[in-house]
């Protein structure tokens, strides 16, 4: 028999599998080209040319033995933490060395060595509604309390008077997702000071340590100009995850990392253990392919105006039949609202045109829908006339 635990993560999953494969179903009766699946965020604009190029080099340059082997330490290379350091610095103006970074498998690899690092049970951790739902299991893992904090549908920025009244002294750490997933808003820089000013007051007045942990593995995909600030500079101990799935359409490689500054509290005893648990929940290390390609194309950006491009077509698409939304200033989603208010309703309603869209209430915020834009722009335009007639069944 499985474990009582996972029972619930395993129905869990049936959900998302069950969505999987209805769109294959679909995909069989109707030809691919006449679905039009908005399930899942993984980019389809290909990875950048000098990852290939990349991989070609390394192949030829360095000693299989070194590249293929172990690293020295679980935390990664030497060489690429010092020039993943270096990229930050030189981009937001930090001051990180080498030390402070540790080489991950992926964002959902650097969440877990971070919870399992810091987490004793019954610990809570805070989230923002909408928010990734994976950060149940996560924290769950390490037998931590999610504690939600309820949606803000006006703009989707942090409710922070009740982010306020929910922390406790159990709080050990607040999960935040800017560019978010499923919402696409960036938090403002003053949202930004606001939060770290109600998590200093909390800290001081329970005289513990909150973590921050920004989980940004959408961070460079933003539109318009928008600006996402550094969250290291705001508050002293906040832990960073990122990851190269997005910014450089790697989702399936397992590459990212977490930065955690000597201005977090006992950092360099975090930093020990957060090497420990990479290597103890069977980690080990980041794929050593993976992590010389990125130090090769830290300089390497996505096409984000075939994001873009995607983004403009949906949203106006889908407001021209009605539909509301938040014109998303980040990632590749836009949550619209339900036309009803029980929002799967909606969702099965949209499979009678092979639209396939995920229920708001898989991040904690029913009522919504999720659509993910990082599809072919044909399956945006050719989707439009099917949005027009599901939009009559409601307006
Ligand atoms: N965090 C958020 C908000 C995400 O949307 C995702 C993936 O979609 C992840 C973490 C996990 O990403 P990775 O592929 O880097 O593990």
């Amino acid at each position: 028999m499985i474990a009582e635990k996972m029972k619930g993560m395993v129905a869990n999953s049936s959900a998302i599998r069950a969505m999987f494969e209805e769109g294959n179903r679909l995909a069989g009766i109707y030809g691919a080209e006449n679905v039009y699946d908005f399930s899942l965020g993984n980019p389809n604009v290909a990875a950048p040319k000098a990852v290939k190029q990349a991989i070609l080099e390394l192949l030829e340059e360095e000693d299989p033995v070194v590249l293929h082997g172990y690293t020295n330490s679980n935390s990664g290379y030497a060489d690429v933490r010092e020039a993943v350091a270096e990229s930050l610095n030189e981009r937001f103006g930090t001051a990180f060395e080498g030390k402070n970074i540790v080489m991950t498998v992926g964002a959902a690899g650097g969440l877990n060595v971070i919870l399992k690092t810091l987490l004793n049970p019954g610990d809570e951790v805070i989230v923002f509604a909408p928010y990734f739902g994976e950060y149940r299991s996560y924290t769950n893992n390490y037998d931590g309390v999610l504690v939600e904090i309820s949606p803000n549908t006006a703009d989707f920025q942090p409710k922070l008077d009740e982010f306020e009244m929910k922390i406790t002294a159990k709080t050990k750490a607040v999960i935040v997702n800017t560019p978010n997933n499923p919402t696409g808003v960036v938090y403002s820089e003053e949202t930004i000071k606001k939060l770290a000013a109600v998590m200093e007051k909390k800290q001081k007045e329970y005289g513990t340590e909150i973590y921050l942990i920004s989980d940004e593995p959408y961070r460079e995909l933003v539109y318009d100009g928008a600006e996402v600030p550094y969250l290291t500079k705001y508050y002293d101990n906040t832990i960073v995850g990122y990851s190269y799935s997005k910014s450089l359409s790697l989702p399936g490689e397992r590459i990212g990392y977490l930065v955690i500054p000597d201005e977090v509290a006992d950092s360099e005893t975090v930093l020990s253990a957060a090497n420990v648990a990479n290597r103890i929940l069977g980690f080990v290390n980041a794929p050593t392919l993976q992590q010389k390609i990125v130090k090769k194309c830290l300089k390497e950006k996505t096409d984000i105006s075939y994001y873009n491009r995607n983004r403009e077509a949906l949203y106006q698409g889908l407001a021209d039949c009605g539909f509301e939304c938040i014109k998303p200033e980040g990632a590749f989603y836009l949550f619209v609202k339900s036309p009803t208010a029980d929002e799967k309703e909606f969702c099965a309603a949209g499979k009678k045109y092979n639209i396939l869209m995920v229920p708001g209430s898989s991040f904690g915020c029913p009522g919504y829908v999720r659509l993910a834009y990082c599809v072919a722009y044909e399956t945006i335009i050719n989707s439009l006339p099917k949005f027009a007639e599901l939009a009559k069944e409601y307006f």
